[in-house]
């Protein structure tokens, strides 16, 4: 059956390990619970450490498609997201990206290992192991962040206001693990600060009720695993882009201070953290989260404890949106914008949804 959906039993993998995600753990972790798990199963091991940021870019630039069946990468989101920019910047950017990757949760943010594996076994360094090993393929939507002329690929999020600060205003706290994003957290609680921007929503859907209704169809009607389509996997070019810059019209224009902006696909961004609870991961389309100033210090904090099984989303302060495609012009020159937890420069963007163009590994 694994031939037939185009990964071999005994797989060769690319396993991509960065010694300085998380807390520093990774090369251990792998030597002690992963690799046991990959020869096991008589996995074929190509294992490259990266050395410095942008190597793992590289990584995916250069890979030879037909030599391996998956990618496992032992880090966190942000190994996650280079790869995947490598990927579209490969000679052949479509079938490059349809290499489905397995992450190995032994970085800070494992977002994606928690979306792919459940939150129980999200952090469970063997299982996401074994997914690794016999997982199947599934075709995922990724998104265009374009900035400047310069496309870059989202896999999980973008963010900005209090819950950019949270992450990139925190980096020298690695030690802290996980908790420097709590604290990160509560430090912008103290500030309170309004980000100013005008957003401009190419909208699909917004009544709360109507996209959790369709999200307890999915559970009910999950969809058959499919092959990856064969079609395009030559093009030497990524899709085109839909929406452009230059015209207004049918977009919803939101003018107003925003506490923060969060975008993206889910459901969870981090363990603590389910920013879009009805996210599908291949409906084609963006979730955005607005939340608004119309909210106090303590309901914030009330919300962010329920934040692990989505609660904020059914906050009156929350404005949530389905969308296509999304642009942000920030009306003031300073503040952060993060995209997949890694920085980004604070200036107007546009993000658009790609259906199914990325493949995981999932059990
Ligand atoms: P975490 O969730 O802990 O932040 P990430 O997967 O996001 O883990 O990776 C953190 C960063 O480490 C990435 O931005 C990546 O470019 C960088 N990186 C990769 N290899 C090295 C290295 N050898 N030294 C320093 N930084 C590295
Ligand atoms: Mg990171």
């Amino acid at each position: 059956a694994y031939e037939g959906m185009g990964v071999s039993r005994q797989r060769r993998l690319k396993v991509v390990i960065n010694p300085h995600g998380g807390t520093k753990k990774a090369v251990g972790i792998f030597k002690k619970s992963v690799e046991p798990i990959f020869l096991a199963a008589e996995c074929t091991l190509d294992i490259v450490h990266t050395t410095r940021p942008g190597h793992a870019y590289d990584i995916g630039k250069d890979l030879s498609l037909t030599d391996y069946d998956a990618i496992a990468i032992l880090s966190g989101d942000g190994l996650v997201h280079e790869i995947l920019n490598g990927l579209a910047h490969n000679l052949h950017p479509i079938k490059a990206l349809a290499t489905p990757l397995a992450p190995i949760p032994t970085g800070t943010g494992n977002g994606l290992s928690l979306n792919i594996l459940g939150f129980d076994d999200g952090f469970d360094v063997c299982v996401a192991a074994l997914n690794a090993v016999k997982g199947l393929p599934m075709k995922v939507d990724l998104c265009s962040v374009t900035q400047n002329g310069k496309r870059t690929i989202s896999f999980m999020s973008q963010a900005m206001g209090l819950m950019a600060d949270l992450d990139i205003g925190t980096e020298h706290l690695r030690w802290m693990g996980e908790a420097r994003f709590s604290y990160g957290f509560l430090r912008g609680l103290i500030k309170m600060k309004p980000s100013p921007l005008r957003i401009l929503i190419k909208e699909y859907e917004s009544d709360k009720e109507k996209m959790f209704e369709a999200l307890q169809q999915r559970k009910k009607n999950p969809p058959a695993a499919t092959k990856p389509a064969d079609a395009d996997l030559e093009s030497t070019q990524l899709p085109t882009l839909k929406y452009t810059l230059d015209d207004e019209e049918g977009w919803t224009v939101v003018q107003e201070p925003l506490l923060y902006l969060f975008a993206g696909k889910g459901p969870y961004v981090g363990r603590d953290y389910m920013s879009f609870p009805v996210s599908l991961p291949d409906d084609g389309l963006l979730d955005i989260v607005l939340q608004t100033t119309n909210v106090s210090r303590v309901e914030l904090l009330r919300n962010q404890s329920a934040a692990p099984k989505g609660l904020v989303y059914w906050h009156p302060s929350v404005r949530y949106v389905k969308a296509h495609a999304y642009r942000v012009k920030p009306l003031a020159s300073k503040g952060a914008l993060a995209v997949d937890g890694e920085i980004f420069p604070f200036e107007e963007f546009q993000v658009e949804a790609h259906s199914k163009l990325g493949c995981f590994l999932s059990p």
